[in-house]
């Protein structure tokens, strides 16, 4: 019989009944040390005292009124966004998915009020995730996504990661922009070039294109900058941003340039949940912490530090670990048996990780992680790789 929840997810036994940092806990007392953060999600870590309060203290004044009035904390939440970034204006919704929806829709109706009805297309790349909207299906492109699901959105074109003649090929007359993530994390911690990021943004520039960047997963201080594209010296046009924004707390951005933000008018794009003051309460208290001065420099040292503990465990270990990659902690360890069996080696020693697409093991820990939570990650994942070792020679023949 089906279960009550649908089993849209294949889910590890275990149930948390309460996180601290980067540990959480069972109801029967075992603690596991969470590298999976919600899949990028807790930024801050699990009961972060700030977080807990500001959204205890929203929650007994207003959560909810609609985008039918002003909205303080929404307005704070904007303008602090566009502050620290390149935009000019920010919309909010729920998540990652709907705000790529909303941006690709911003650029097609820019395009359009400046003339260019036709310019409609979306250039995508091989190996995107942009969430499972059917809009968004189609702008991933992965034929697993789709199964099933009826004839593709229109729109979106497909094209290799980091080759600029390919890309150059895929513009036509009816392209409208250029979607990516700085980093791909789905299909398995793949980076963009940082010199293709350059060239991109030259030849957005030479076509009258905007350039459009999904930092659902890299923003919000996941690769030690607020931004990934701040690493590549490359603006985008408009952005995407969700996940770490609220720290375990639903809300998605759209942050854009005004070129684009104002044919945004009334009416033509909007959300009934997006933007309450109990999300951008607990966005704003993210941000309290993520852009307190220091805080960013200390993710890039922890980075750093997990790093050579990473690369110490792949040359102890290059039977179950082949290679890092990744910036910041949006970490991918690629592994030479099937990555599933090394998450559950991994689980079996309290350590919670996220596969990803290429036989990659995501390591996504809170932004907060001390040293120590690195060294028993490292431990863990150590004891892990033993595990795995042992198991093979005990089936040999
Ligand atoms: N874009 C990227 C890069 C993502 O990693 C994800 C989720 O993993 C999404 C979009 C979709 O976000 P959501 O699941 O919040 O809709």
């Amino acid at each position: 019989m089906i279960p009550a929840l649908m089993p849209t997810y294949n889910r590890a036994d275990l149930a948390f009944e309460r996180g601290e940092g980067a540990w959480l806990y069972t109801t029967d007392g075992r603690r596991f040390l969470d590298f999976a953060a919600g899949i990028a999600t807790c930024s801050v870590g699990h009961a972060n005292p700030h977080l807990v309060k500001t959204i205890a203290e929203q929650a007994a004044k207003v959560m909810h009124v609609s985008n039918l009035f002003r909205v303080p904390q929404a307005e704070r939440l904007a303008a602090r966004l566009v502050e620290a970034t390149f935009a000019d204006s920010v919309f909010f919704c729920n998540s990652g998915a709907e705000a790529n929806e909303g941006m690709v829709k911003a650029v097609r109706r820019a395009q359009a009020k400046n003339g260019h009805p036709e310019r409609m297309r979306i250039i995508c790349f091989d190996g995107a995730f942009h969430g499972r909207t059917l809009g968004m299906l189609s702008a991933t492109g992965n034929p697993t996504y789709l199964d099933g699901f009826g004839e593709r959105a229109p729109g979106f074109d497909h094209v290799p990661l980091n080759n600029m003649n390919a890309l150059r090929n895929a513009v036509t007359a009816e392209t409208a922009g250029v979607m990516l993530e700085p980093v791909q994390g789905e299909s398995g911690i793949k980076p963009a070039d940082k010199r293709f990021l350059q060239e991109l943004r030259t030849m957005c520039d030479e076509f009258g294109l905007y350039l459009a960047f999904d930092e659902v997963q890299t923003g919000v201080g996941r690769t030690g900058k607020l931004f990934a594209h701040e690493w590549a010296g490359v603006e985008p046009d408009i952005m995407s941003a969700a996940k770490g924004l609220g720290g375990g707390f639903p809300i998605g951005a759209i942050l854009a340039r005004e070129e684009i933000a104002k044919h945004l008018t009334p009416g033509t794009h909007g959300t009934t949940f997006g933007g309450n003051p109990l999300a951008c309460a607990a966005a704003n208290a993210v941000l309290d912490i993520i852009l307190a001065p220091g805080f960013l420099d200390q993710v890039q040292k922890r980075a750093a530090f997990l790093d050579g503990l990473l690369d110490g465990l792949i040359a102890d270990h290059p039977d179950v670990f082949s290679e890092r990659r990744g910036l910041g902690l949006l970490i991918g360890l690629r592994c030479v048996p099937k990555v599933g069996d090394v998450m559950c080696a991994a689980q079996q020693q309290g350590l919670l990780t996220v596969s990803a697409g290429d036989n990659v093991l995501r390591l996504v820990p809170p932004l907060t992680i001390t040293e120590q939570d690195c060294r028993e990650a490292a431990d863990r994942l150590r004891k892990a790789a033993e595990a795995i070792r042992a198991a093979t020679l005990e089936t040999a023949p």
